[in-house]
């Protein structure tokens, strides 16, 4: 079971592993996977993949037979903080989202909500073999909120980016003063290979470009800048255009979302080397705009994948690359049958999004070293494998398996620089109980700056005029009579069961 107590104690860090006999998926170049592979991790790195491969003698052994062993999975955008409403949010549009952080409450974090959202979702991150997030942090209202997030990320044995964003000030105001420069100079200086540091703002379109002096900023100061494109409503192709005109569009630039955009803009995307996160799950019901892996596909752009925020959905990538597979392909099936044609043959793999998932999210950061399994790499790395599940085997096709058919919970053992976080199912050193006192601290902080009424209408936004059911001429049964919407219950007024 998932909840059984591991079978043997989690390896010390730093200590040798082999972990023996699993369907490996390197992610190399050439998209080599070993049946019944091994993979030997030495001083954080791994030192040998093949089968049958030699341990030193002191390697802790891990049994991957029957299971698959990957790379660890980076998520390129998501904001941390906001795992402390885990879920409020569910049924919320990107406009409600904006009243309610940007405008209404997003004030009321204080820095120890920041540090603990960020340390549950960093955990919540590993748990489902996410070993790199992008903290797109723009909660970051004063450097103490920084700190604290930087103090959320740290307790967690994970790899983190703090993309640092504040949507309480323009970004050419924030990023104007001196003390967060002084922060941002710091953390860069003192930035590890668990810990980076970006900025995080969106371009308006505003004609006079306002955004210039925050580009300069970023510039003086070293930083790639992450920002929010193409998002219906807010950002559009003038400020695609502002950030090539004026030489800020580069490799190193991630451009979230990227949905409503034109071809023009990802012209120019593609032609400076950016790449695009896409958050599938956010664009399908939050309403940036389609889902745009279609559209990267006919321009060569990288993508890397990305959750967003836990207000509405689960923070791992197995729901963002099956949320990307049913997006590609029901838009391709939906254009084909709107000109009378049937699609034969989907364009969009499994292996592609286990690619973005991996590949894809170690280009957007720009760590070479992880993202694919190979000797001399960093060792992070996950197995896959959940003896106690039916849906364990047959193990037929392993990108199918882990696109449509791994959940969170089959994650066995996750691995960052070498270490063992998450253990036979469990993770490694984390105090869940502290942690649920700390984000209950946060919520009844919320809950009594904001009153009980004003919470509760925040998660529940108001229904849209209904359009009814339509009419329907085959209507001579009594099926919608009193006495069977009685029998049957209704949902939404109408009785269960008449749906369309
Ligand atoms: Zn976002």
């Amino acid at each position: 079971m998932n909840n059984a107590v591991p079978a043997t104690v989690a390896p010390d860090p730093g200590r040798p592993l082999v972990i023996r006999g699993g369907t490996v998926l390197t992610m190399d170049d050439s998209h080599r996977v070993l049946t019944g592979g091994d993979v030997v991790v030495v001083d954080g790195k791994i030192a040998e993949i093949g089968i049958g491969a030699d341990a030193p003698p002191d390697a802790h052994e891990i049994d991957a037979a029957g299971g698959i062993v990957m790379p660890g999975m980076i998520d390129s955008h998501r904001h941390m903080w906001q795992t402390a409403m885990r879920g409020y949010g569910a049924d919320w549009t990107l406009t409600q989202y904006f009243v309610w952080y940007y405008l209404e409450h997003g004030r009321r974090f204080r820095p120890v909500d920041i540090q603990v959202g960020n340390a549950l979702s960093a955990w919540e991150a590993l748990e489902a073999g996410v070993t790199t997030t992008v903290d797109w942090s723009h909660g970051l209202q004063t450097p103490d909120h920084a700190r604290a997030a930087v103090d959320g990320l740290r307790s967690a044995p994970g790899r983190f980016v703090l993309a640092y964003g504040n949507i309480q000030a323009a970004p050419w105001e924030w990023t104007a003063l001196a003390e967060v420069q002084r922060f941002l100079t710091d953390l860069r200086d003192v930035a590890d290979d668990r810990l980076g540091v970006q900025l995080a703002f969106d371009v308006t379109g505003d004609p006079s470009f306002p955004e210039k002096a925050a580009f300069e900023v970023a510039r003086e100061l070293g930083l790639p800048v992450t920002t929010h494109a193409g998002v219906w409503g807010a950002t559009n192709d003038t400020g695609i255009q502002q950030m090539y005109d004026h030489g800020f569009a580069g490799e190193e630039t991630v451009y979230v979302h990227a949905a409503s955009l034109s071809t023009d803009s990802y012209q120019r995307i593609a032609a400076t080397g950016g790449s695009i996160s896409v958050s599938t799950e956010s664009e399908q019901s939050a309403g940036q705009g389609y889902p745009p892996t279609w559209q990267v596909r006919r321009h060569g752009i990288d993508v890397s994948l990305s959750n967003d925020t836990s207000v509405w959905w689960s923070g791992d990538l197995f729901s963002a690359m099956r949320a990307t597979l049913g997006a590609d392909r029901a838009r391709e099936h939906l254009e084909a049958h709107a000109s009378g044609e049937t699609i034969t043959s989907s364009s969009l793999r499994a292996e592609h999004v286990v690619h973005w998932a991996t590949r894809g999210g170690a280009r957007a950061v720009r760590r070479p070293d992880l993202g694919s399994l190979e000797p001399g790499k960093t060792a992070d790395l996950i197995v896959i494998k959940n003896d106690h599940s039916p849906v364990s085997f047959p193990l037929l096709n392993p990108y199918g398996h882990v696109a449509f058919q791994a959940q969170r919970a089959d994650v066995h053992t996750v691995v960052v620089g070498g270490d063992v976080v998450k253990h036979e199912h469990r993770l490694v050193g984390v105090d869940l109980a502290a942690l649920r006192r700390a984000v209950d601290a946060t919520v009844d902080h919320l809950v009594s700056e904001m009153g009980e009424e004003t919470w509760q209408a925040g998660m529940n936004p108001a229904m849209p005029e209904g359009e009814g059911i339509l009419d329907n001429p085959y209507t001579y049964t009594d099926f919608k009579s009193d006495a069977t919407r009685e029998a049957r219950g209704t949902i939404f007024g109408e009785p269960i069961g008449t749906d369309g």
